[in-house]
């Protein structure tokens, strides 16, 4: 849908590479400049750059990917809200608090509980529809760890796509929104200690005011997931080569039921909403062993112990009493996986789903290195603490996403100078002349090996030990490496960090982040 936006724009399709797939790339242009570039075009991406051009920036949108590769496109359950008459945001966020295990940054929940309502509006305002019941008010579903019904979702769940297709359509026709679609960014540009653009991999260069990273998780890093593959903390890795701060890398939360070994289906998620509608979970002898509106962490440890205790490679979840007309794309996709679920059990287990930690920013999304936001997956707010809330990551997106659009604009337009070198560049003059320093990679991202993915699993999985983690943090991979680190760094057990050889909850780790920068080795952070 992006692409026809940039052919109308006057940028033009012209064959690439060797494929015969053309894709869409700029006519000679290898410097601009913009107020606000934003990296992604998922949930967040796309909300942010709406929302900075509807305060009148010029924004630059860049995305790497096709918009059915983003995780937002994938998502299916919805966004939390406190939106019915038995809600507030003051319960929105005690349930926030407590999935969280000790650990939420409540500034930041709170946020996060006061503003999802607006957000629901506003997305309303632009054309989303969700699902109503049959008085014409939102329909709201049940997830594990929320007290009352709260999730806002579109088309069963496909809530999602449907978010992705409008705002791609509304930004589509947004004057003040340049897309750039299928091109990376590979560095961040930083002159007298602030990001100043970003570097393309064709090598052009955007030169602007504020950087907005959207760029999505990292689960994709492990073996078994529900991401898409794109999903590998490529900005996280930007971020740090910059000299930005990531904290809580070794939060990971698994979500309890992934498909497993179904025709090419394995690691598709069967969205936590079923459950809220009644379906169970049961292990080999068909005994149910959990409560499945738990939070994530707990079910997903207890479906993991299960299966150790029974030898069984998965358990059942039993969807036979759902009505299948309220989960319309779940059913047909297990179908298409050859799984019946009116008439069997789906065979389930944990994947690696959302990774709560990521580049360090505050409540309005700004980042340790002036002139950067993070927004989205990528960014940690602190707000999930050690065990992300079910559908609070789409809310995030989109609160979040408005808050440093705010910022945003507010930083310094780029200087003119620095930008007249950016276009010097191409000659080899001007850049240094500025003091342009193109801090982030030469090139892309590190691919990430089956070894390194099948090694996360092994030792960053559901449970970690010490000597599995020693050994991770000497992987070929950057982001693995700091992962482990992190993991190293928090000698205790806490949500989604189950440590064999720290089995406890330690209560000095209370409200407290592992960060890490380029600057050397873990810190232990209290935010407020
Ligand atoms: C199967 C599944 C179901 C889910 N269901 C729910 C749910 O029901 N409710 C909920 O709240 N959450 C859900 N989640 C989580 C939620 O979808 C994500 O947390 C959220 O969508 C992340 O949005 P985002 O915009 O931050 O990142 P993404 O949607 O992943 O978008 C990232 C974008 O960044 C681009 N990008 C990355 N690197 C670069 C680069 N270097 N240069 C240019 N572009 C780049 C990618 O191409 C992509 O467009 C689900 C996740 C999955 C995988």
């Amino acid at each position: 849908m992006l692409a026809g936006v940039v052919a109308q724009r006057g940028l033009v399709r012209e064959p690439h590479g060797r494929g015969s797939h053309p894709v869409t790339v700029s006519v000679l242009v290898r410097h601009q400049s913009a107020d606000v570039t934003v990296v992604g075009a998922g949930a967040a991406g796309l909300y942010t750059a709406l929302r900075a051009a509807r305060d009148g920036a010029r924004v630059t949108l860049v995305s790497a990917t096709p918009l059915a590769e983003s995780s937002s496109w994938w998502a299916q359950g919805g966004l939390a809200a406190a939106m019915s008459a038995q809600d507030s945001p003051e319960r929105h966020l005690r349930d926030t608090i407590a999935a969280g295990r000790g650990a939420v940054r409540e500034s930041a929940a709170r946020v996060l509980c006061d503003e999802a309502p607006e957000a629901v509006s506003d997305l309303t305002r632009l054309g989303m529809r969700f699902d109503a019941d049959r008085d014409g008010r939102v329909a709201l579903g049940l997830e594990g760890g929320h007290s009352v019904r709260r999730i806002v979702h579109a088309g069963g769940a496909a809530t999602g796509r449907r978010l992705v297709r409008q705002l791609s359509a509304v930004a589509a026709q947004q004057p003040g929104i340049d897309v750039i679609e299928g091109r990376r960014v590979v560095g961040l540009l930083v002159a007298d200690g602030r990001c100043t653009g970003v570097r393309l991999d064709d090598r052009r260069l955007i030169a602007s005011g504020a950087v907005v990273l959207a760029t999505g998780g990292a689960a994709a890093l492990w073996s078994r997931t529900t991401n898409p593959a794109g999903a590998v903390g490529g900005g996280l890795l930007l971020a740090f080569a910059a000299g930005a701060t990531l904290a809580d890398l070794e939060l990971v939360q698994f979500h309890p039921t992934a498909v497993v070994g179904a025709n090419g289906a394995d690691g598709l998620l069967v969205t936590e909403a079923v459950r809220g509608e009644g379906a169970r979970l049961l292990d080999s002898s068909g005994e149910r062993f959990v409560d499945e509106l738990a939070p994530r962490d707990e079910v997903a440890r207890a479906v993991q112990h299960r299966m150790a205790s029974t030898g069984a490679s998965s358990v059942g979840l039993d969807m036979r009493e759902v009505d299948p007309a309220l989960f319309p794309n779940v059913v047909s996709a297990l179908r298409q996986a050859g799984i019946d679920p009116e008439r069997e059990l789906v065979p389930v287990a944990p994947a690696a789903h959302y990774v709560m930690g990521g580049i360090a920013t505050d409540v309005r999304g700004r980042a340790s290195l002036p002139g950067l936001y993070a927004v989205g997956e990528c960014s940690c707010t602190g707000l999930h603490g050690a065990n992300r809330l079910a559908s609070n990551s789409l809310t995030e997106c989109f609160v979040f996403g408005a808050r440093a659009a705010g910022a945003a604009i507010a930083e310094p337009a780029p200087d003119p100078v620095a930008v007249r070198a950016l276009a010097g560049e191409r000659t080899g003059a001007g850049q240094a002349r500025a003091g342009h320093a193109d801090a982030g990679h030469a090139g892309p991202v590190p691919p990430i090996s089956a070894a390194s993915r099948d090694a996360l699993w092994r030792h960053a999985g559901l449970e970690r030990d010490g000597s599995g983690l020693e050994e991770l943090s000497r992987d070929e991979h950057p982001l693995v490496r700091l992962i482990a680190i992190s993991a190293l760094a928090r000698t205790e057990s806490r949500g989604a960090h189950q440590r064999r050889d720290f089995p406890e909850r330690d209560p000095d780790f209370d409200g407290r982040h592992v960060t890490i920068s380029a600057r050397g080795a873990p810190v232990i952070e209290r935010w407020m």
